[in-house]
Parts: C-alpha cells; structure tokens; sequence
C-alpha cells in the first residue's frame, strides 16, 4: 500500500487557507485520520510542534517524499470554536459537494481592517414637547418625510444617520432643514463600535397571547430538559411571530447562551431592526450587504469576544462565531434567497440545523407560507408545528376574486386590466384610497415574439429572450448584450412582432390612459437600482406620493402600507410557466403574500388575480388564503413525480467552453452515474434552462432518489471521476435539491 499524505493549514483563517503544508500519515494514524481534524505537526527548522487541521487526504507527495515530515499526533479537543468552524466546513463539503477550501471560505470571515467610516448620529435638540408640535405642522403642510424623521425622534434621542437616509427615505436636504430650524444636529461617532444609542425601557412589553405563550414555554421546556429541537411556526404576517423569537431569544441569554436571526435582506426593514434594537441594544448586531467586508469581519471579533449576543441578518449570518449559541431563528423559512447560487450551494435552513447539533440549540423556523420541504417534515414528525391563528394587528383578510382573461377577452376586453380590477380601481382613487399591481413576473416575461410565425427575440451568447425597454432597445438581462427592436420580425418578415406581455412600464402608461390624473410609483429591477432607491420608494408610497404601486415580486415583501385596500395581481401565470417544479409553490406563495397586502389597517380590503388558469390549485388555495389546501395537492404531485421533498435530487452542472467538449463530458458522467443507480433515477443529460452564458456552455443531468446519502457517494465517486479525468475545459458544480431550474 502506497504512503498517504495530509495537507494541513496551520492557522485557520480565510486567507490562510491557500498556504497548507503537507505531511506524511503514519502508519498508526491511517484509517483514524480524517479530514477536519486537529492534528500537531512539526514546524519550521526547529521541528517546533505546532497545532494544525487536516484539509485534505490524498496519495499524492508534492515535494520530495524523503523530506516530508509526519503527523505527531491527533487531538482530540482543539479551540472550541474552531473546532465547530472545522466540523461545519467539514459538513458543508459532504453535503453539498466542495472542497474543503471552499467549505472553509464560506463560514470564515475575510480578515481585513476595519475602515475606519465616520458614523453619522442624528440627535434630537429639541424637547418632546417642541418636536410634537413641529411635527403636527409637517403633517399638515404635508412635508411627509420630515414628519416621519419627527414622529421617530418622539420616541429616541437618537438614530444612526444611515437608518434615516436607507430605511426612512429622508433626503440630506429634509435632514439639513430640520438642522437649520434648530430640531436636530448631526454628530461624528469615530468609532464603528455601538453605533446605536437608542432609549430602552420606553418599550411598552406586550403581555403575551395565550398561544404565543404556550410557544415560548414549550420550546424552553424542551431545551431545559436537553432535547434541542426544530421547531416551525406557522403564523400569517402580523401573528405575533417575531414577539416570540425574541421572547425566545432573551430566554437564551439568561442562560448565557447566543442567538442567531435570519431574515431575508429585502425584509430587513427599519421597524424590525427598530425592535430588536430597543429590547436588546447594543447586545445586538446586524450583518448586511451594505457593511464592509472590514465591518463585518470585526462583527465576528466582537462575537467571538462575547461582546454580542445577538445577530440578525441574511444567509450568512448563520457564519458568525459565538461560543455557545442557543438558538437559530430562520424567519420567512420559504424564502429562495436563503439558498446559496455559488458553490457551496448551501441551504441556510439546513445549514442552521447543522450548526445548531453542533451547538445544542435550538432552531425556530417561521412563515406566513412554509416551503413544502418545512411542511412535510413538520407533517413527519421531525419538526414540532405551531400555528398562530390570528392578527394581531388588525385588519381582516381581504376579499378576492378570480378574474379569467379568456373570458374577459372572448367578451371584448382588450385591456391588460379586467373589468372587475377598472370597476375596483375607479373606485380607490375616487375614494382616495391606495392600490397596489403586481406583476408576478419572474424570468420570461417582457420578450417579443411574431405572431405571425411565433420567432422569439434571443441573445445570441445566452439564450435567453431579450426584453424589451422603453428606448427601442432590447437588452439581455444575462451578459447585459443589446440591440435595436426590429421593425420586421427577422424570419419571416412580418411586421407583427411586438411584445407578447406587458412589462411594469407598459402597465403604468395604459393605467395612465385609463386614468390621466392618477399618481403612480413603479418598482421593479429598472427602478431599483441604487441600494437605497428600494427603501425610497416604499416610504414614498407609505407616505401617500402615489395612488398606485406597480411593481414586480419585491413590492410583496417586507413594509405594510395601511391605507392600501386593493391589490391587483396580473398575470398570475407567469410564474407558473417558469418550467421548474416549484413554480406551483412559488406561485401560491407569492399571490397570498400580494393578497394579503390588502386591508392591513382599518380598511377593509379587496383582491383580484388576474389569470388564464383559474382552476390551478395554486391561484385557488390563494383566493381562498388556504394553505392546507395548498400543501395537500402540492405534495401529491412532489410524490407522483419524485420531486423534493418526497425524494431528494443531485443537479450536477457542466461548464464548458466547447459545446461538443461539454456534452461528451456531461455524457460520459452520466453514463458512469447509470452503472451505480441502485434504483435512483437519472435525467438527461441536456442542455441547461439557460444553455449558454457568456459564451459558456451548460450542460446538465439529475439524479433522483430518496436516501440522501446514496446522492452523496454518487457524487463523491463523480468527484473522484473528474479528479483523474482532469478536463481542461470543462468544469463541474454541484446542487444538491436545487431551488431554481438550472
Ligand atoms: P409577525 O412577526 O408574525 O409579523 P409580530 O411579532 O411582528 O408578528 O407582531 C405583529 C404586531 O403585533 C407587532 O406590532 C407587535 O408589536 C404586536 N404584538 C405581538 N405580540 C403581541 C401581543 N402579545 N400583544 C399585543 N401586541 C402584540
Ligand atoms: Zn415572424
Ligand atoms: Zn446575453
């Protein structure tokens, strides 16, 4: 038997993670050693004996065997939390199929200087008295920003610049007018630490409900007793749900232990942070895209010195090194944005129970919509299901019809808008009262096609239609490609090739036909630009600038406007044409949260979706907010067909610069698979959704089957196939229950 060698980095730090040293495994350590292990090596001239962990194994001596040195020992308890760090990486590179460098640069943080940004504070000057009345004159000279940065200054003596201009919508002027009428001032804070100095104790505490109650109780019970569990809270928006994670959370700290929260960006509004702010202060922290790369690796510092206790943020937030973490909250558990788009394709919701074994805690899941895969396993008994009923807010259901676009058409209608929705919409701005279109468009709509012979305008390196944007340009939304919108369609010469379906644009100018006088607001990947363009928007709608909100799916997230009594959602279907097997889900998922977007205050509200398959049980289960219902005909068709969570499936992604170098490859991958099946199942190989971007081929087959495992050894023996196969020009990825088509 040949000898063994072990790379094995000897400060685990991101960016050391490229310089490992390789050793020779001993005789006596062979058949125990095992990737992720802390080892003692000898170091350096002196032969110093050092501490180090075993990345990879391999047969290979990349120096001069006679020189290489040996593995000392094995030790059995290295530092703590980098030991869990290792366990994790190790985890994360089995399951989802990496190298342990990858693994490794996916839970550690960069190391890097924090750049010292200067921290802009807005402190209140005046006393409450003086704001109350200078606020009272904003709202009726209706100068509504400066209203809103008033109505926040009642309650704290100061908010963090950043907060006011991202997620309050105030512009530098509003800021620097109140500062000239002596309201305000604008403070430096050099240093990044306890950005945030907010009153705590004004809070008022909710008592909790009886069913919020028996929530915090049992799962404390539980982990009292050592039976750290999963736990998924079903709970409409507006239920209570956050009021008990933190009930939770502070439940976790008496007993000095640590929380993690995750939520999605896009639903990390102010009033949330706000809240957690104010109950936990400056024991919390928020990890986000806007921080610096500096920022967030001194988050992680102050974690691991015990300086927080708490983080929220998105995905990676999971990352951050407490000691001895209590729980993991994953709130909007359903959300596509917690799983991973670059190797390692990771889910955060089961990455978060990974990490929570390692740590004894316990993981709380919660939605307004659970993903079948959290339903399914609540159903199965692995996870504990709550529900929480009702409302707390306020605010009744809405009530919603079905408007069938066939029919509407067969009966002379033209328009993108139903007579239902016109009637509906008439009658808002008459009454002054907000509406909200959405346009459930995801992916393919937006192209143009000939009607005459049904040519559809495509990238030339991608694949993927052209979508049409309002200078006459047609644009790929993929490598950014343009050209000019022909006026003869370039097959057969007609000169019907137009859009096949509205986009945003086109519904905000025949809403304008329809009614001239109407005030509108458009949000949709054009608009939103800038980062704070998303939050500017949101608050000038909340703040009444606007009628109507037309946008696409980021109008459905987050941020709850009261006075808004009607959504109209066009063209239900085209989510549900996307082509992959959780378009039924996503659908579902995305008309209840528009839906339920109506009648939030006192108002009551109404609903119509708009569509041409009114009988899909995903349109009907949302007109009736029926989320069993739902789940009943979606799991038998994930059953019938196999799809997750019913089984599980390994998508396996070849890249190629060459075409036929690709398919040969993705051939004779799958045709290896096809020896080892063992009653799994295999899909193609095919070309991918999106064939080619930037001139990169893709080719793509599954693997079907319901023991996890078997996919993982199928995959490891993939991996061991291109290892000796050693393509030049070819590359492959994996995605294990992938969420999109790939
Ligand atoms: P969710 O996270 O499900 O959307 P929240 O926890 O945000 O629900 O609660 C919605 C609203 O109800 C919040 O304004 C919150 O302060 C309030 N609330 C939560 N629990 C209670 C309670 N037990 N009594 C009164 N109000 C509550
Ligand atoms: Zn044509
Ligand atoms: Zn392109």
């Amino acid at each position: 038997m040949g000898e063994l060698y072990a790379d094995v980095i000897v400060d685990i730090s991101h960016e050391k993670l490229d310089k490992s040293f390789q050793y020779l495994v001993p005789e006596k350590l062979r058949g125990t050693l095992d990737v992720g292990m802390c080892v003692t090596v000898p170091f350096g001239n002196g032969n110093k004996l050092i501490r180090g962990y075993v990345i990879n194994i391999g047969a290979t001596c990349k120096f001069d065997p006679a020189r290489t040195k040996a593995i000392k020992e094995i030790i059995k308890n290295g530092v703590e939390v980098e030991d869990k760090m290792m366990a994790l990486a190790v985890w994360i590179r089995r399951n989802y199929g990496c190298t342990m460098i990858q693994a490794l640069k996916t839970v550690l943080p960069a190391r890097q200087s924090v750049k010292k940004l200067e921290q802009k504070t807005i402190e209140r000057l005046m006393d409450k008295e003086q704001i109350l009345s200078l606020f009272g004159e904003c709202e009726r000279k209706k100068q509504t920003a400066k209203a809103r940065l008033l109505r926040e200054l009642l309650d704290q003596e100061a908010i963090p610049r950043e907060w006011v201009t991202m997620k309050l919508g105030v512009s530098p002027q509003t800021i620097h007018s109140l500062e000239k009428a002596g309201a305000i001032r604008v403070v430096s804070t050099s240093s990044f630490r306890n950005p945030v100095k907010l009153q705590r104790g004004e809070e008022s505490r909710n008592v909790l409900s009886q069913d919020q109650q028996t929530i915090v109780r049992e799962i404390m019970e539980d982990f009292d007793s050592g039976n750290k569990g999963t736990y998924l809270i079903h709970g409409i928006t507006g239920s209570g749900k956050t009021e008990v994670y933190m009930r939770l959370i502070e439940e976790m700290l008496a007993r000095g232990r640590q929380a993690i929260v995750l939520i999605p960006e896009i639903a990390l509004t102010y009033q949330t942070l706000l809240r957690f702010y104010t109950r936990f202060g400056d024991r919390v922290s928020v990890m986000n895209s806007t921080l610096s790369a500096g920022e967030k690796y001194d988050q992680c510092q102050r974690a691991k010195k015990g300086e927080i206790d708490v983080i929220i943020g998105p995905r990676s937030a999971l990352f951050t090194p407490f000691p001895n973490i209590g729980i993991i909250v994953v709130d909007e558990e359903h959300e596509s944005s917690y799983k991973s788009e670059s190797t390692p394709k990771y889910h955060a919701r089961e990455t978060a129970l990974e990490v929570a074994r390692l740590h004894g805690a316990s993981v709380v899941l919660g939605s307004a919509t659970p993903s079948t895969e959290a339903y399914y396993r609540a159903k199965a008994g692995d996870y504990r299901l709550f529900t929480l009923k009702e409302r707390l807010t306020g605010g009744s259901l809405p009530d919603v019809t079905v408007a069938d676009m066939r029919q509407e058409l067969k009966e002379g209608n033209r328009s993108i808008f139903s007579r239902r929705l016109q009637e509906l919409l008439a009658d808002r701005l008459q009454k002054g009262e907000q509406s909200i279109l959405f346009l459930n468009r995801r992916g393919y709509a937006g192209f143009i096609s000939c009607r005459s012979c049904g040519h559809v305008m495509k990238c030339p390196h991608c694949d993927v239609s052209l979508s049409e944007h309002a200078n006459g340009m047609l644009i790929c939304h993929y490598c950014g490609y343009r050209e000019p919108k022909p006026s003869l369609c370039p097959q057969c010469g007609s000169k019907y090739i137009s859009g096949f379906r509205a986009g945003t644009q086109q519904i905000e100018e025949k809403l304008k036909e329809m009614f001239p006088r109407v005030r509108t607001l458009r949000m949709d990947a054009d608009t939103t630009r800038t980062r704070d363009s998303y939050e500017q928007i949101l608050s000038a709608f909340s703040n009444g600038q606007a009628d109507v909100l037309i946008g696409t799916q980021m109008i459905v997230k987050g941020h709850d406007f009261p006075n808004v009594t009607l959504v109209g959602a066009l063209a239900a279907d085209l989510s549900l044409n996307v082509g992959d097997y959780r378009a039924g889900e996503r659908t579902f998922q995305l008309l209840t949260q528009a839906v339920g977007r109506a009648g939030r205050g006192a108002l009551k509200g109404e609903a119509v979706i708009q569509t041409y398959q009114p009988q899909h049980y995903a349109v009907v289960c949302a007109r009736d907010q029926d989320y069993e219902g739902f789940y009943r005909e979606e799991i038998l068709y994930r059953e019938m067909l196999g799809y997750p969570p019913a089984s599980h499936m390994l998508g396996v992604q070849i890249f190629a610069r060459d075409e036929d170098g690709g398919r040969r490859l993705a051939e004779t991958l799958a045709f290896d698979v096809k020896e080892k099946l063992e009653g799994m199942t295999l899909i193609g190989p095919a070309p991918a959704a999106v064939g080619r971007i930037n001139d990169i081929f893709r080719f793509v087959f599954y693997v079907k089957g319901t023991n996890y495992d078997k996919l993982i050894s199928i995959k490891d023996s993939l991996e061991e196939r291109i290892q000796t196969m050693q393509p030049a020009g070819e590359s492959v990825q994996f995605d294990f229950d992938p969420v999109n088509t790939l």
